[in-house]
């Protein structure tokens, strides 16, 4: 409980140990010297790399980008061994981020924060636990992922299986052994296609159920060139770093400024053959400026990859199966694999186009579909989240007027910047939606976050301002705008999780921001140049007049 209206327990919550919470914590204690407390429901810190522990698992961005910059040391000392990190290298790397910065003294592990409230007589957050805390904070901060609840489907018969079955978003701590199993693997989004060709290689048989088949880059993977490293990297990573926060996606590379349609087919098909010899972030990151947004543009690139797949799958059938027609490239989560087009060549692999023949429900041995039934010893569910928006409702969260963020938010999520939603004073999310967050490397979004929150909280203090509240007029303007962004790209043409399509029921609405990292982050720094526009700045009492700064 609060020691008195006054006086919070803490200056800040933070929900999460990811690399948002970690972030975030150590910027206030060290830098601002505020008192923080941080939940985290899992046993240690890592947030998504802890609970994503599926065979294969890494991530696509390149591993000299996907860290903090905030340490130069840091920066210098720290050895990636891949080209992409893999799930155990990150989680060691967080892990090491919270021992270098002395982190865990200020983070409850083993705790799901269940409610939060505002106070509005004392402008105050109390938080509760399910662990029995009752806390109070000035200032909540959301660093909850955004993809962090798991979603398996409401299929008939799903607690009937009697063989094992996991989540790739919650897989179990312990080895999982495959061998000599009969495996299904549902869902082949990012999770699926770097966890089917692991899975093939141990099981006695996989069969993968496909309902959308995918655009995949080979990602190249492999230990990390040293000398890139210590020679290219290290002695220019205050410019690799600049360069990635004011691009489009958060990596250090430009796309090409030209139009896929502007050069000759030759010309395009060296470029597209010399990108996806690099394979992986490069291939798409550095793809035409109209990939994106012009559908004659992106046929050039989808086809260039349906080529592909049809060279390296043998079976004709097979292939077809594979084949992605019905969105184009990019409209989906960009994905890169190792060898997952390949793995279909192998004798113990199949495919099951659940769009021609649907899974019908889930029987104690195994799945039966429109017209066949498979046996099982296990199933992964690759099926993916409730993105975005997932984690925020699974939290009582209460604004003025005990509004409930789940009620606001019902036909969509709806903030200024992704930072904030109005109605919910000095509550701020990390990476929230309507931020680029999902289209970007995240640790660079998470970090822009991180900054300009520590910096309105420092303008705070020193204008004596108690309370901060994104305007309702604002949050209108953004929401219209990030729609306005995402209707001409290719994003509003398949059925995402960036849509909310993959979760029945769920508003259909563009979630994070469609503008690019650099564009988002000029247009942050500008409302906080012009003395954060479109934020309420007040005393934190109802009807006090803005305080002017
Ligand atoms: P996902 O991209 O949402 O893929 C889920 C898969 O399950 C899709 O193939 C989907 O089919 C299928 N599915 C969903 N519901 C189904 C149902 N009822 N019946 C049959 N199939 C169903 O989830 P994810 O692969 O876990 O990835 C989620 C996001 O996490 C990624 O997009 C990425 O942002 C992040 N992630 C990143 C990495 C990385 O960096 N390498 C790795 C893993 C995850 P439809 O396509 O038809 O909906």
């Amino acid at each position: 409980m609060a020691n008195s209206e006054n006086h919070p327990d803490f200056d800040a919550v933070v929900i999460g140990a990811g690399f948002a919470g970690l972030g975030m914590l150590r910027k206030l204690r060290e830098e601002h010297g505020m008192s923080v407390q941080v939940y985290e429901t899992g046993d240690g810190v890592g947030g998504t790399w802890y609970w994503n522990r599926y065979p294969g698992a890494r991530c696509d961005s390149e591993s000299y980008m996907y860290c903090f910059s905030f340490s130069k040391e840091m920066l210098q000392d720290w050895n990636w061994s891949g080209k992409y990190p893999e799930q155990p290298e990150i989680l060691s790397y967080l892990n090491h981020v919270a021992d270098r910065f002395d982190l865990r003294r200020n983070i409850q592990f083993n705790t799901r924060v269940t409610s939060a409230r505002f106070l509005e007589d004392a402008s105050l957050w109390e938080v509760e636990t399910d662990q029995g805390d009752r806390v109070t904070s000035q200032f909540l901060i959301t660093g909850i992922g955004c993809i962090s609840s798991g979603n398996v489907p409401d299929i008939k018969g799903l607690d009937s299986f009697q063989g094992e079955q996991y989540h790739t978003g919650s897989w179990p701590h312990e080895e999982v052994d495959f061998a000599g199993k009969r495996v299904a693997v549902i869902g082949t989004g990012s999770s699926g296609i770097q966890s089917i060709p692991v899975i093939a290689m141990q099981a006695e048989h996989l069969t993968v159920f496909q309902r959308t088949p995918q655009y995949t880059i080979p990602a190249r993977h492999g230990t990390i060139d040293r000398k890139f490293l210590e020679e290219t990297v290290k002695p220019n990573y205050d410019d690799l770093m600049e360069r990635a926060r004011w691009s489009t996606a958060g990596f250090p590379m430009d796309r090409d400024e030209r139009s896929a349609l502007e050069i000759s087919a030759a010309e395009r098909l060296e470029i597209y053959e010399a990108s996806w010899a690099e394979g992986g972030t490069r291939f798409l990151s550095t793809s035409f400026k109209d990939v994106s947004t012009d559908r004659r543009a992106n046929d050039t690139m989808a086809e260039f990859i349906r080529k592909k797949i049809r060279e390296m799958v043998q079976d004709p059938e097979t292939a077809e199966k594979l084949m992605p027609t019905d969105h184009p490239f990019g409209s989906k989560r960009p994905l890169i694999d190792t060898d997952y087009f390949e793995t279909y060549n192998r004798e113990n692999v199949e495919l099951v186009d659940i769009r021609h023949s649907p899974i019908q429900e889930i029987t104690p041995r195994g799945i039966r579909t429109d017209d066949h039934e498979f046996e099982f010893d296990m199933i992964v569910f690759a099926t993916g989240f409730d993105a975005m928006t997932g984690t925020f409702f699974k939290m009582d969260i209460r604004g003025r007027d005990g509004l409930l963020l789940k009620e606001k938010w019902s036909e969509g999520p709806k903030t200024y910047l992704g930072l904030q939603t109005a109605g919910f004073p000095n509550m701020f999310m990390i990476t929230g939606p309507g931020s680029p967050s999902v289209l970007s490397n995240m640790p660079v979004s998470i970090e822009q976050h991180i900054d300009w929150i520590a910096d309105l909280l420092q303008h705070m203090r020193e204008y004596d301002i108690k309370s901060v509240e994104a305007e309702a007029d604002a949050e209108k303007a953004w929401v219209v705008h990030v729609n306005e962004v995402a209707e001409p790209t290719m994003f509003m043409q398949a059925n995402s999780w960036y849509l909310g399509a993959n979760i029945p029921g769920k508003p259909r609405v563009f979630m994070p921001y469609a503008g690019g990292v650099g564009t988002y982050r000029k247009k942050c720094n500008e409302v906080a140049d012009n003395g954060y526009e479109g934020f309420i700045l007040g005393t934190g009492r109802r009807g006090a007049e803005t305080v002017k700064s």
